[in-house]
């Protein structure tokens, strides 16, 4: 099989993909969940519950507030036991819905909705209903992806099957362990878009995945599986966009500028089980992983689960370095245990002392590895320069904005210079900026 690729930049990270053989099986039930009306991109849900109200699993909780929002609802049944403000992550001062679990534990499986005769907008309106959003990480409320603006025509949907991040396997084993209900979500996503061509990829180093999607794909024309060569960030959508149809999204632009929308793997299997078992997000699949961790596999888990239940479960080694949300490369760093599991935490990865990621930050000794990595074709040392001198103005003409966060500048610099945290720090102060001009301007 030919394989498919990027043609700019990337690296080659040891992979350690140790648990790419573990199937995926439940986490215990959390004591208590923790869950934040923010876990999307757009405007937070306003909170619909209140300290003493009984919740059924499945219940809405949080209600989208306009287009770029999602539903959140409780992921276990049980009481109210506070609403909060927190921080999250990424924002300060989220409200938080904390629920004591107790009570029924809901079976989602017993009855399949037959969506053969359902219009698209009663499909998307069922994805928009269960709060799905991108699930690899980008949280993007997924009803909006999938309503790109009536001008642009679509004639491709992507499956970005590349998982491309070390240490992550839970799409690999999602794509292993139910192929047949990702190309249900497959067939339900082509009629909400209307698109006749469907191309899957995946790295290479996932035969078994390959293999799984093709069989269960066979004899659909509409549908072609390709095998990408393993190569950091094969997943990323302008990457993968271009290794498959060598279209080229334009810089500011998005997939839809060139008929195209992509979907994670994840994200797919959560619009299969919301329009087929009417199931609203509540839980996902996340790999917890690292060297030292004796249970390290893939789990189901609870939204809103604190990952300190998640060690209590598995272990966490005394001695380790970084746990980080999400994979090594673009993931964030935990600094509390008593943050939740999200919507878009793909896995949970104890990286070893000796592989920690340092922030000695030595100066830039122009070696240019980091522009010669860069899959957007950017001059992050350039970059760097300009956000330490304030420069942002300056930083985005460069093309700040068109940073994906790859990671692979950071990856690669041999000063050690924390370059990706710098152009989020960048990006973030300048989006503030625009919008509080825009504020001012009325
Ligand atoms: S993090 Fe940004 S600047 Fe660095 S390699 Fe990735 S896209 Fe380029
Ligand atoms: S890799 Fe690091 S040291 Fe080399 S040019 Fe880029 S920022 Fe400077």
């Amino acid at each position: 099989m030919e394989l498919k690729h990027f043609t700019k930049g990337g690296v080659h990270p040891y992979d350690s993909k140790y648990t790419s053989e573990k199937p995926i099986t439940n986490a215990h039930l959390p004591k208590q969940v923790r869950i934040p009306m923010n876990m999307h991109i757009g405007a937070p849900a306003k909170v619909l519950v209140k300290a003493g109200d009984k919740v059924e699993e499945g219940q809405l909780i949080g209600e989208a507030v306009g287009f770029i929002s999602a539903n959140i609802h409780a992921s276990v049944s049980g009481t109210v036991i506070a609403v909060e403000k927190a921080d999250t992550l990424v924002a300060k001062g989220v409200d938080y819905v904390v629920i004591e679990t107790g009570g029924s534990i809901r079976n989602w499986y017993d009855k399949k909705f037959d969506y053969s005769k359902t219009p698209p907008e009663k499909l998307l309106e069922m994805v928009k209903a269960a709060g799905v959003v991108g699930m690899g990480g980008a949280t993007f409320p997924t009803h909006v992806k999938l309503s790109p603006p009536k001008e642009k025509q679509m004639d491709i949907f992507i499956v970005n099957g590349a998982e491309c991040e070390p240490y992550l396997t839970i799409d690999h084993r999602t794509m292993v362990e139910k192929p047949d209900a990702i190309i249900e979500g497959v067939n339900i996503i082509k009629k909400i878009l209307g698109v006749k061509r469907v191309m899957i990829g995946i790295e290479e180093n996932k035969p078994d995945a390959i293999e799984a999607i093709s069989k269960a794909s066979e004899g659909d024309p509409s549908i072609e599986v390709y095998a990408l060569r393993t190569r950091y960030p094969q997943g990323g959508e302008k990457q993968l966009i271009q290794a498959l149809t060598g279209r080229e999204v334009p810089s500011g632009g998005l997939p839809s500028d060139v008929g195209i929308v992509v979907q994670n793997v994840a994200t797919i299997f959560a619009i299969y089980e919301a329009v087929v078992f009417q199931k609203p997000l509540i839980e996902r699949g996340l790999t917890y992983t690292g060297e030292q961790i004796e249970m390290r596999g893939n789990y189901k888990v609870r939204i809103g689960s604190p990952v300190q239940e998640l060690i209590n479960e598995f272990g966490m080694p005394a001695e380790h370095g970084t746990v980080i949300a999400g994979g090594p490369m673009m993931g964030l760093e935990l600094t509390d245990m008593k943050f939740p599991v999200t919507k878009g935490t793909s896995g949970i990865v104890v990286l070893p002392k000796k592989k920690d990621y340092a922030v000695n930050d030595y100066p830039c000794i122009r070696c240019g590895r980091c522009q010669f990595v860069c899959p957007i074709g950017l001059e992050p040392w350039y970059l760097k320069t300009l956000t330490d001198k304030s420069l942002i103005e300056e930083a985005v003409e460069r093309g700040l904005l068109d940073c994906i966060e790859c990671g692979s500048c950071s990856f690669v610099c041999p000063s050690t210079i924390p370059l990706v945290a710098m152009f989020r720090f960048g990006k973030g102060f300048w989006r503030r900026k625009q919008a509080a001009a825009a504020k001012q301007a009325g």
